[in-house]
């Protein structure tokens, strides 16, 4: 094989000697947890970190999360109401970001190991880091679960008792088939745009499809008025795209996954192969309930044009905050949207 011929060969996984260097690298730029963590803290509030009194907090120091106010006395956290609300360790958040950044793929126990963490906590973080990064998918194409299970292997909360982690999808489309069965008919006009057309609309719609939810609840994930959700919500009700359900709760319409999406075509077989390929070699298996953010780590893995340790800093910032039950109760639609080249 000739070196150009290497060259172009498709890469799969990172090496452990570039994880080791990406380590080195990140150490050397943010020696300390300070640093590591100011690095996130400064992304936060870029025009001042105020207090929930509206005061100027300007005595926060460098590397800490909270300081306090001076008008009212409370202790003010520069991370409340943000993604990174609550999190334990800010350090390992800005070690993931950046290696998500450099464009290297590791496993929840590496990284954990790697950080001193739990593998727990290292695997949460990576997961909450892949949602916020599922959620810029929605205007992506759409590709069936159901031909992308063979790295299924893992079991989780949703595999039935007794059978293989692969039957979860089985249960995904018992249940898909079911809420089409039970629900009012699906309004014709959604199948005629695939996604909302307005800012707001769309993101309220990718909040949506990751829970249901009341317009109180979007007022505060999504850091909008309730005169703003409420006409947005409007719209998209309008639309076909949402539905109110008892509890003035809002819920995506699913359509059925078939109707949208495109038969694979070669390219794309192969595409999705490499995909594929990328899952064995670094995770060796997955669970079905969280292929939509695998497919989140495979676009980070090879679109190194997009996510850079700054944009993805900058997407983290303004993304949703979600709550832990959120983070794992998280079922892959029939679905998925993916990035399979760029
Ligand atoms: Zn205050």
């Amino acid at each position: 094989m000739s070196l150009t011929r290497r060259k172009l060969q498709t890469k799969f996984t990172s090496s452990k000697e570039e994880i080791d260097r990406c380590f080195e690298r990140f150490n050397m730029l943010f020696p300390t947890d300070a640093d590591k963590a100011e690095a996130i803290y400064s992304t936060l509030a870029p025009e001042g970190f105020h207090c929930d009194c509206g005061n100027l907090v300007s005595n926060r120091k460098y590397g800490e999360r909270t300081a306090r106010c001076s008008r009212c006395k409370k202790k003010a956290s520069v991370t409340a109401k943000t993604f990174y609300e609550g999190i334990r360790k800010a350090s390992a958040y800005c070690c993931a970001t950046f290696l998500m950044g450099a464009g290297i793929v590791i496993s929840g126990n590496e990284f954990a190991k790697r950080n001193g963490i739990s593998s727990s906590q290292g695997s949460i973080i990576l997961h909450s880091l892949s949602a916020a990064i599922a959620l810029e998918m929605s205007a992506e194409a759409e590709l069936l679960t159901a031909l992308v299970l063979e790295p299924v292997g893992k079991r989780s909360s949703e595999t039935p008792a007794r059978e293989h982690p692969k039957a979860e999808q089985i249960e995904a489309e018992k249940r898909a088939a079911k809420n089409v069965s039970t629900t009012t008919r699906v309004n014709p006009r959604a199948s005629d745009r695939k996604i909302p057309k307005g800012d707001l609309e769309r993101r309220i719609f990718s909040l949506l499809k990751t829970d249901s939810l009341h317009p109180d609840d979007i007022c505060g994930l999504a850091m909008l008025t309730i005169t703003e959700v409420a006409c947005a919500l409007t719209l998209l009700e309008l639309d076909g795209f949402v539905r109110c359900l008892p509890g003035n709760r809002y819920e995506v319409i699913e359509r059925p996954a078939n109707e949208s999406v495109r038969a694979l075509n070669k390219k794309d077989s192969r595409r999705v192969n490499n995909f594929i390929m990328f899952i064995k070699k670094s995770f060796h298996a997955i669970s079905r309930k969280y292929l939509q953010r695998y497919f989140a780590r495979y676009w980070c893995f090879i679109d190194r044009e997009k996510w850079t340790f700054d944009s993805l800093l900058e997407l983290f910032a303004r993304s949703p905050y979600q709550t832990y039950f959120q983070l794992k109760s998280y079922v892959s639609p029939l679905a998925v949207r993916v990035v399979l080249s760029v």
